[in-house]
């Protein structure tokens, strides 16, 4: 299964990333996202937990043993520098287990779910092909609200610190088009689990 077809799906906060993976999940496709083995890594027992006390000290655990997500989103926020301690922690345990999943897979193809992969030449690298879930900022802001709650100037400063949606779009293989409905995504997912699964066997 490595040497066989890993699609790299991305898209801006919001976009429908999981609602697309869920659906190509669904029509037989391996669904390793990036973000779900971050928080593995980082929930009680996980494997990035001793370099987090290590480099960040034990405050930055909560009373579970987890990494304590607000506190270090805050640092993180606030602090470059150690913003880049953390991605250069985290990254290669996430890659590794990304790998170890991708070669484990049983499904017709893979599905990378890969939030920042326009941002990420390793990553780029590793995949066949980039697929977009593409909507207009409006859009992602709507459901990111209704969704989360989150104040429209926090979701607009996530939208900034992410590549510009002309600059996804330009990286894109293919694109999906989700600023409709439900079922129009489902529609074109289908659509294209069709060209993977042939683009598989090939
Ligand atoms: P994040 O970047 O925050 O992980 P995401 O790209 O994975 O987000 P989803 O979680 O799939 O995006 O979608 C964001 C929200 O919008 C969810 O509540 C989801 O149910 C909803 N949603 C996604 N697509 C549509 C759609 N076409 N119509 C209506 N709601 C949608």
């Amino acid at each position: 299964m490595s040497q066989g077809l890993v699609v790299g799906l991305t898209g801006g906060i919001g976009s429908g990333k999981t609602a697309a993976a869920d659906e190509f999940a669904r029509h037989g496709a391996t669904v390793v996202d990036t973000d779900a083995i971050a928080h593995q890594l980082t929930r009680p027992g996980g494997a990035a937990l001793n370099a987090i006390r290590e480099q960040f000290g034990p405050e930055f655990l909560d009373a579970a043993g987890a990494m304590d997500r607000t506190r270090m989103r805050a640092l993180a926020f606030a602090d470059a520098a150690a913003r880049k301690k953390l991605e250069a922690l985290l990254h290669p345990l996430i890659r590794a287990e990304s790998e170890r999943q991708i070669e484990a897979a049983s499904g017709s193809y893979v599905i990378l779910v890969v939030p920042l992969l326009v941002e990420s030449p390793g990553y780029r690298e590793r995949v066949s092909r980039v697929l977009v879930v593409d909507c207009p900022e409006a859009v992602q802001l709507e459901r990111v609200q209704s969704r989360s709650g989150l104040a429209a100037e926090a979701v607009h400063a996530i939208i900034r610190s992410q590549a510009p949606r002309a600059a996804r779009i330009a990286a894109a293989d293919d694109v999906i088009d989700n600023s409709g409905s439900l079922a129009a995504l489902h529609k074109q997912v289908a659509e294209l689990h069709q060209r993977y699964l042939k683009q598989a066997r090939s």
